[in-house]
């Protein structure tokens, strides 16, 4: 997501680099590319200039440290910059009361049905006990699609296809709930193909009728300017407590998040990174900044993994590397925990520097196929030892698992290889001499 505004702000950058001062003349250049970055990204136009002027402000105002660079101050500003533009603070859900109404509204095909699945799923990994209330009386193939997803991640639905009332769902739907201890409930709402009134007075209504904690507004990131657009016309109706951007996953240039708290004046509180039931995450504007200007988002990549890492089982795994007794078990186990984390692509993407060379690469969910072909063909003797396959195994595990002689001698080179430095690192006087000999 947002690699061509990457490689325009890269740009602008540029111009400053060499440059030992910040002054009005050699900024000027930089900034007037910011702003063009920032349209063609779809920004829209006052928002960029509103941006470009705080920027110019902040950064002729500033000391200039001798500790660091024009280029690299300029881009701690663009951080902070950004961070604000999109809300400063990530925002987090409203969920004191027992229980939680959350109304999801948006137009048809944002994404609302999927982020319904999304939010009670991720609502339940958090400990909440939620019911989906499937609201949409239109269409009947939206309350099976949500019947689906909810039983994907294990949430009961509240549906009535007998009935074509909106209001009179919901308020059953809460009273289903109430009756069940669901301590958050989630409407899914009817949308239309574009803004219409009969679809404003109808979710007004369903507002006024159940008194939601949140409203949350889902709008496809891909459709820029429209989708600030449409989140106006929305806000101005309902009000809503915060935005959901779905499809960031996809070839976004990125103005919807970057505009939309700077027009409405509400968080961006989720956003979609996939279809999968997984595929959300907590919007964060300081992390999606540094995202922006390629610095990677280190913090959102440690935080992903350690919601998989298990102490127990990584105080265990140590004693093995210790007693060199890590074998392809292990290594099968971690490259099922790395495939858990999520989708490849966009784990590499936020190691800082890899996202830009990643760009071309075509890295899909299989990348470790042939890996685990390899270990499946092997015998439980193996995995457990891996020092005992030869040349002969070698051809028999090649064999069996549709690869070739050479893929599997160099992954068990590359395995040796891995097991080697692990080795190293668990030893804290080794891994010590091991960092100063690293370049
Ligand atoms: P609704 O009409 O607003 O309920 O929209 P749906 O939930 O049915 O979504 C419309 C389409 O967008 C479906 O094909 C979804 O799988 C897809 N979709 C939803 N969210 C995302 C996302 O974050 N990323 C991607 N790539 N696709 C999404």
């Amino acid at each position: 997501m947002f690699e061509n505004l990457q490689d325009k702000l890269d740009r602008a950058f540029k111009v400053l680099k060499g440059q030992g001062t910040i002054t009005e003349i050699n900024v000027a250049e930089t900034l007037k590319e910011i702003r063009k970055a920032l349209l063609d990204a779809d920004v829209n136009y006052k928002t960029a200039k509103t941006f470009t002027d705080e920027v110019k402000a902040k950064a002729l105002g500033s000391n200039v440290l001798t500790s660091v660079s024009p280029g690299q101050l300029l881009t701690k500003i663009m951080n902070d910059e950004l961070t604000a533009l999109m809300g400063g603070e990530a925002s987090e859900l409203d969920l004191k009361s027992n229980p939680t109404i959350i109304l999801i509204a948006g137009l048809n095909g944002a994404g609302k049905t999927t982020f319904t699945g999304k939010l009670a799923n991720y609502l339940k990994s958090k400990g909440k006990k939620p019911l989906l209330v499937a609201g949409d009386v239109y269409r009947p193939a939206a309350v099976e699609q949500l019947k689906v997803l909810a039983e994907q991640v294990g949430v009961p639905v509240y549906a009535n296809t007998e009935s074509k009332d909106p209001v009179g769902i919901a308020q059953e739907g809460i009273a289903e709930g109430k009756k069940n201890n669901n301590n958050v409930i989630i409407i899914d709402t009817a949308g239309r193909l574009s803004i219409d009134e009969s679809l404003m007075a109808e979710i007004s209504e369903v507002k006024a009728k159940t008194n939601p904690h949140e409203i949350l507004f889902v709008v496809d990131a891909m459709t820029g300017q429209d989708a600030v657009n449409t989140a106006k016309v929305f806000n101005d109706r309902l009000d809503f407590t915060g935005v959901v951007l779905t499809k960031l996953d996809g070839d976004t240039r990125g103005g919807a998040a970057l505009s939309i708290k700077s027009v409405v004046n509400k968080p961006i509180k989720f956003i979609g990174t996939g279809e999968k039931m997984d595929a959300l995450d907590v919007f964060y504007p300081d992390r999606m900044a540094s995202r922006i200007l390629g610095m990677g988002d280190v913090v959102s990549l440690v935080e992903r993994a350690q919601q998989q890492f298990d102490e127990k089982e990584a105080a265990e795994l140590q004693k093995k590397i210790r007693k060199n007794k890590f074998d392809f078990n292990d290594f099968y186990n971690q490259i099922q925990q790395i495939k858990k984390m999520g989708n490849m692509k966009d784990l590499m993407g936020m190691i800082p520097g890899v996202g830009k060379m990643m760009k071309n690469v075509d890295i899909d969910d299989d990348a470790f196929k042939n890996i685990e072909a390899i270990i499946n063909s092997m015998t439980p003797f193996e995995k457990a030892n891996p020092d005992s396959i030869q040349q002969s195994r070698r051809l028999r595990i090649a064999k069996g698992s549709g690869t070739k002689l050479e893929e599997v001698s160099k992954l068990i080179k590359q395995f040796e290889d891995m097991r080697k430095v692990m080795k190293q690192f668990s030893n804290p006087a080794a891994a010590a001499q091991l960092m100063k000999n690293m370049p």
